[in-house]
Parts: structure tokens; C-alpha cells; sequence
């Protein structure tokens, strides 16, 4: 007689697999707060066999496998119930820094990536606004950065990967070598394989960035500097915005500039010049480039003390076209009751992104060359789980109404698409992710969090 598939022992490994509660608990919790899904065990790789023997071991049950880097979705998608979870931050080395190029661990974060490259002047070219992000929960979903207009995604910046496929395979792969899992894993959500190897691209780092704060008195004076230092490439390296609810009432309209250099600092009149913001609010500082990176640190530091960092964050990303953002951004603003719907230390993001560098096949864009990341970052003031359902069902009215004005979903969100729906956001893409689904994770094996198949 056969045996019973749920009786194969685990396989032996280089790490270890951990079932207690504890463990499994805090697998089950991401930054998110909203989905809690427990799974059977976690497994502490100690070598890409082990990932790979796991998967082969997950399947052979019946069980589902998903790789976890720092936990900080919010919908639950690096969770697996009753499935085995991946702490990919037990794989955590940094090779050599060469001039152009650094091969790391796919658990590892950012901010060590920096930690190490900086030393040696080099730095990724492209990084999140928050740096305890891992390189591979980064990649699976793009990974947009202050500098994306002129990088791209950071999983642009990606020249080559080992990746676990679905059936326990290890498989490098590059633009070159196996380009088809490559493009599957670039913003394409675990779907095809698990990323235990990245050879990033290193540029030359600044040493100081000048970092200028403009106020807006309207959404339209704001969007009008914003799309004049899209068109003028060189003035700035990073424009960002952000609607937000200062503590008097009301809203605060501002554009966060920053220009990075070397040596000599670059004169505000020329960076400045023909902007319409309102010249007595400008808060102009100059920080080493660590400290500009590193920026949310400070908020990160308040929000644990105030314990609102462990509250429900019902997060919504889209991009939306420049030609219909301000209508949709006014009438999505009109919408909203900041102090409820974002928090004291929430805010929307309303950050222009020039298209032309983004080259990661899965990822979903606008039509216009010129878009801009709208986000609800919503720090919410209390952990009430109705609350942040009721703010889940907005999430999802108003991507509804996003979508309608050829907006598009950037899928780090929190709320619950249909299989019809996935298929409905990559369009012509998706075919490509299906086939590659299809090809390296035919079993249906890895990261079901999403439930795009
Ligand atoms: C405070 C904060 C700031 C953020 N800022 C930005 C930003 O500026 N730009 C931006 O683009 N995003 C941003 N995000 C979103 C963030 O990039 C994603 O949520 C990212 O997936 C989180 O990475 P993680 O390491 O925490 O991954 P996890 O939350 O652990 O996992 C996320 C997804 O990645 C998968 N995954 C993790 N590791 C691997 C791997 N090695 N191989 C394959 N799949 C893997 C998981 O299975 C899951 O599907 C931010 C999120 C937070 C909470």
C-alpha cells in the first residue's frame, strides 16, 4: 500500500524546519495587519537546497510554499495556511563589491546592501522609499524608487538571478540565460520561483543630496511643477509628492525635490527657478546620502512608540495617466476624511514618474509617458479590525474608479482581486506569467497569497 503523501518526513537540510506556535504565529502577520493566514511550519534555509528539497517536500503533501523577506505586504501575500513559509532573511550574505555589480542574497535588505556598497562609493540606482525592504520581496513586485524616471525599477536594475522553481529546480537566469523565468520573476509576485540569488547593478553614490521642501496653496499648482522638473530631467534626482493632513485642518500640498552631488553643492536659484510654489514655506536642508535614504527612519521611530507602526495598514498603490490626474486625484481627495481615512502620519501620495525606463515586462503602467504613483498610505489611529475592513472595501471602490480613468494597480495593495480580475490587470501580459506559471510551477505549489491562478 501506498503511503499516506502526508506522512513523507521532511527531507534533511542544511537549516531547519520550525513548527512551533510561536514561529508559525509570526509568520502569519505581515505590516498589513489584516489577513492572518497560519501556516504548518517555517523552514530557516540554510543553503538553496533546502528551499529547493522543501518545495519538492511541500508539494509531495499537497501543502503550498511561499518565500517571506521582511514581511511587510499588507494582504497576506507571503502567508500560507497550513503551508510551509520560507524565512528568507536566514540567507543573508553580500559578495564583493565590484564597480558595476554586487551579488547578494535574496534575504537580504536594502539598507545592508547599502551598509555594504557605500564604503566602496557605489550604491543600487534605484531604492525604496523605506530601506528594510529584502532585495527579493523588492524584485517580485518591481520595486519603485525617488529615481525610477531614470532607472527604472529596481527590477530593472537586477542583471541576474538564482531562482528555485516550483518543482525544486535551481535555475540561474538573466536577460541571457533562461530570460523567460528571468521576466517571470520580475514583478511577477513569487508566481513562477523563489529568488535566493540577485547580481544587482551598482552606480557611483553621491556623497550629499540637497533637499528642498515646496508648499502648494492646490493640487493644481502642485501637479504644474511637478510635470515642469518631469520635463527638465536634469534639474532634480528625485521629485516626490504628497498630499497630506496637517495638524491645523485642512490639506498640505508638497513636492519633496532632491538633487545629489559631490563636492560642491548645486545653488538653489538655479534649481528653484520658475516654480510656483510658495517661496516663504520652502525648507531646504542638506543630508549625506545615507541619511536622504534613510529618511523614514524617523517616522519608522515615532510610529513604533505610538504603537501605530503595529496598527492595521490598509494600503492602496496605483499609477495614474498625468493626463487624468487631476481630475481623479480632486474628486479622490473630495472623497476623503484625512484625519479617518489616512491618520495624523498618513498621507497621499501623488509622486510623477516618467514611464521611458521601466522596461520589467509584468509591470502594469498607464498609456501616458508621463504617470504618477497615487497612493493611500494609511496609518490608521487605531487597530480596530471593522475599521480597516471598511478601509479595505474603499480600497477597492476606488481602485474601481482609478482603473476606469486607465489608471492601473500597482499589486502591493490591500484588498482582494478575483482570479478575473488578476487576469483583467496584466491584460496582454498575462499569457506570458500563465505560460511560466505553467512551465516552472505546474503544481501550483508557490506563493498562493495572491490568488492569481
Ligand atoms: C513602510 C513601507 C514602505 C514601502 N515603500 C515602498 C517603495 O518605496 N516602493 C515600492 O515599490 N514598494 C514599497 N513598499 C512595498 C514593498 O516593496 C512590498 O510590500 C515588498 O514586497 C515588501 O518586501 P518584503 O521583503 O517585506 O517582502 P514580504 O512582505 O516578506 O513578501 C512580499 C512578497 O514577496 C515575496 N517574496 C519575498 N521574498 C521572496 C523571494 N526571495 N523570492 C520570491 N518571492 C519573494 C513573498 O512571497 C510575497 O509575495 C513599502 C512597504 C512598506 C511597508
Amino acid at each position: 500500500m501506498d503511503a499516506n503523501p502526508r506522512d513523507v518526513p521532511p527531507p534533511p537540510l542544511d537549516g531547519s524546519l520550525e513548527f512551533d506556535q510561536e514561529r508559525r504565529e509570526a509568520a502569519a502577520a505581515d505590516f498589513g495587519h489584516v489577513v492572518h493566514r497560519v501556516p504548518e511550519a517555517v523552514l530557516l534555509p540554510g543553503s538553496d537546497d533546502d528551499v529547493a528539497a522543501t518545495i519538492r517536500w511541500a508539494a509531495q503533501r499537497g501543502r503550498g510554499f511561499a518565500p517571506q523577506g521582511q514581511r511587510h505586504a499588507v494582504f497576506g501575500r507571503s502567508q500560507v495556511q497550513d503551508g510551509i513559509v520560507a524565512d528568507m532573511s536566514a540567507r543573508n550574505s553580500i559578495g564583493s563589491i565590484r564597480d558595476d555589480r554586487v551579488e547578494v542574497d535574496a534575504g537580504v535588505k536594502w539598507s545592508e546592501v547599502l551598509a555594504a556598497t557605500l564604503p566602496e562609493r557605489r550604491t543600487p540606482p534605484v531604492l525604496t522609499e523605506y530601506l528594510e525592504l529584502s532585495v527579493g520581496g523588492t524584485i517580485v513586485v518591481g520595486g519603485v524608487g525617488g529615481t525610477t524616471s531614470r532607472y527604472g525599477l529596481q527590477s530593472d536594475t537586477v542583471l541576474e538571478m538564482d531562482v528555485v522553481t516550483g518543482e525544486g529546480t535551481i535555475v540561474t537566469c538573466s536577460p541571457e540565460q533562461n530570460a523567460d523565468l528571468f521576466d517571470a520573476m520580475r514583478a511577477g509576485f513569487g508566481q513562477a520561483g523563489v529568488i535566493t540569488r540577485a547580481t544587482l547593478a551598482l552606480v557611483p553614490a553621491p556623497e550629499s543630496v540637497r533637499r528642498i521642501l515646496l508648499f502648494y496653496p492646490d493640487l493644481a499648482t502642485m501637479l504644474t511643477d511637478a510635470r515642469l522638473l518631469s520635463a527638465d530631467a536634469e534639474r532634480f534626482d528625485v521629485v516626490q509628492g504628497a498630499v497630506m493632513p496637517p495638524p491645523g485642518g485642512g490639506l498640505a500640498y508638497r513636492l519633496d525635490v532632491a538633487k545629489y552631488f559631490t563636492g560642491d553643492a548645486p545653488a538653489d536659484e538655479d534649481l528653484l527657478a520658475g516654480l510656483s510654489d510658495d517661496p516663504a514655506k520652502r525648507q531646504p536642508d542638506t543630508l549625506s546620502y545615507f541619511d536622504y535614504l534613510n529618511r523614514l527612519s524617523m517616522l519608522e521611530k515615532l510610529l513604533r512608540k505610538n504603537g501605530q507602526w503595529f496598527h492595521p495598514h490598509p494600503w492602496l498603490t496605483t499609477f495614474i495617466g498625468d493626463s487624468e490626474a487631476e481630475a481623479v486625484v480632486g474628486a479622490e481627495l473630495d472623497r476623503l476624511d484625512p484625519p479617518v481615512d489616512l491618520g495624523q502620519f498618513g498621507q497621499v501620495v501623488l509622486s510623477p514618474i516618467r514611464t521611458g525606463a521601466i522596461d520589467t515586462p509584468l509591470l502594469r503602467l498607464p498609456a501616458d509617458e508621463l504617470c504618477h504613483a497615487f497612493n493611500l498610505v494609511r496609518v490608521p489611529t487605531t487597530d480596530d479590525a471593522d475599521n480597516a475592513q471598511r478601509l479595505v472595501a474603499a480600497n477597492k471602490a476606488m481602485y474601481e474608479r482609478v482603473k476606469a480613468a486607465g489608471g492601473v494597480l500597482y499589486p502591493v495593495s490591500a484588498f482582494p482581486l478575483s482570479k478575473d480580475e488578476w487576469r483583467e490587470h496584466f491584460g496582454p501580459v498575462y499569457d506570458q506569467l500563465a505560460a511560466a506559471k505553467r512551465k516552472y510551477d505546474p503544481d501550483e505549489v508557490l506563493t498562493p497569497g495572491y490568488g492569481i491562478f
